[in-house]
C-alpha cells in the first residue's frame, strides 16, 4: 500500500507557515487537495499560490479558528467546492507565557480560544461532512506539554492537556462512524513561534542552543519531520490507530529529571 491522497480532500488550520505549511505540502505532493485556513490572510495566499504553481491543488480560506462563524463558512466553502472533507488537521496555535498568578486575562482567553475552541470549531463543523464522505481522520497538533509542563506556560500547558482530551473523546465517539482521531505532539520545532518566542530573550541564540540540548537527539526538530507523523496518521497506513497520542520530540520526553540530570545525576559517569 502506498501512502497517497489522492482524491481526498484535507482541511489544515494555521496552514500559513510553520508545521502547518509543512503539512499543507507534503499532503500535496502525495495527492491531496488541500485548503489551507489561516488568520494570517497574505502569508496564507502566497503558501497556497506556491503550492499551486508547482502543480498542487491547493486553495487559501482567511479564518479565525476562535470565531465559530468564519470557521463554519470557511468548511462550508470546502465542502461546497470539494464536495467532500477527508482530513482535518488542527493545528493553529498562539504561545503565551505566564504562570497562574501572572498570565493575563486576555492571553488565557486568547490561548484557550485558539487552541481549544479553534480545534472544537473546526471539527465540530467538519466531522458531518468526513462521516459523509464515509469517514476519514482527524490530526490535533498538541505539544510535549500535552502530557508534560514547562515553567511560566498555565495557559498554554492547560490548552494543550485539554486537546488530548478532545482527540480522545473524538476518537471514541467517532470510531463506528469511520473516522479515526490522533495527537501528535512536537518537541521544540522550527518555526516562526519557536522564533518569536526565542526572540521574547535578549539572546534568542542561547535559548535556541538551550531548546537543542533539550532534546536527546541533540537539536530541534523541522516542520517537515511533523508533517511526516501528522501525514502517517492521517493516511491509511494508520487504519488501526485512533485515540493515540505520538510524541514528535526528539526524545525530549524519556529522560528523568531533564538531560542535566543524565549529566550530573546518580548513575552518570559510572562505567
Ligand atoms: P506558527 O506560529 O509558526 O504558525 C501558526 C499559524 O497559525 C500562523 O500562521 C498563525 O497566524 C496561525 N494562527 C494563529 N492563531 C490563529 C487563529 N485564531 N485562526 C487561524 N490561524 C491562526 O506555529 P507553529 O507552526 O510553530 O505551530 C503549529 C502548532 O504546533 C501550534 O498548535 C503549536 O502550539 C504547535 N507546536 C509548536 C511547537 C514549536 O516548537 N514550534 C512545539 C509544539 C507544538 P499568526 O501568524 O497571525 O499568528
Amino acid at each position: 500500500m502506498k501512502l497517497r491522497f489522492d482524491g481526498r480532500v484535507a482541511v489544515i488550520t494555521g496552514g500559513a507557515t510553520g508545521i502547518g505549511a509543512a503539512t499543507a505540502s507534503l499532503l500535496v505532493d502525495l495527492g491531496a487537495a488541500v485548503a489551507i485556513l489561516d488568520r494570517n490572510a497574505d502569508l496564507g495566499a502566497k503558501t497556497a499560490d506556491s503550492l499551486r504553481q508547482t502543480g498542487g491543488r491547493a486553495q487559501f480560506i482567511a479564518c479565525d479558528v476562535t470565531n465559530e462563524s468564519s470557521v463554519e463558512s470557511a468548511i462550508g466553502t470546502v465542502a461546497r467546492d470539494h464536495g467532500r472533507i477527508d482530513v482535518v488537521v488542527s493545528n493553529a496555535g498562539i504561545q503565551r507565557y505566564g504562570d497562574v498568578a501572572t498570565t493575563t486575562i486576555a492571553d488565557w482567553n486568547d490561548t484557550l480560544a485558539t487552541h481549544l475552541q479553534g480545534c472544537f470549531h473546526v471539527t465540530r463543523c467538519a466531522l458531518p461532512v468526513i462521516v459523509s464522505s464515509g469517514g476519514g481522520s482527524v490530526v490535533v497538533v498538541g505539544s510535549v506539554q500535552s502530557s508534560s509542563a514547562i515553567a511560566n506556560s498555565a495557559a498554554y500547558v492547560t490548552a494543550k492537556h485539554a486537546l488530548l482530551g478532545l482527540t480522545r473523546s473524538i476518537a471514541l465517539d467517532y470510531a463506528s462512524r469511520r473516522v479515526r482521531a490522533n495527537i501528535v505532539c512536537p518537541g521544540a520545532i522550527d518555526t516562526p513561534m519557536l522564533q518569536w518566542a526565542a526572540n521574547l530573550s535578549p539572546d534568542p541564540a542561547s535559548v535556541i542552543e538551550a531548546c537543542n540540548r533539550l532534546h536527546p537527539l541533540g537539536r530541534i526538530g523541522r516542520a517537515e519531520e511533523v508533517a511526516a507523523a501528522i501525514a502517517f496518521l492521517a493516511s491509511d497506513w494508520a487504519s488501526f490507530i485512533t485515540g493515540s497520542m505520538l510524541n514528535v520530540d526528539g526524545g525530549m520526553l524519556v529522560p528523568a529529571g531533564g538531560m542535566s540530570f543524565q549529566d550530573s545525576g546518580t548513575g552518570s559517569g559510572v562505567s
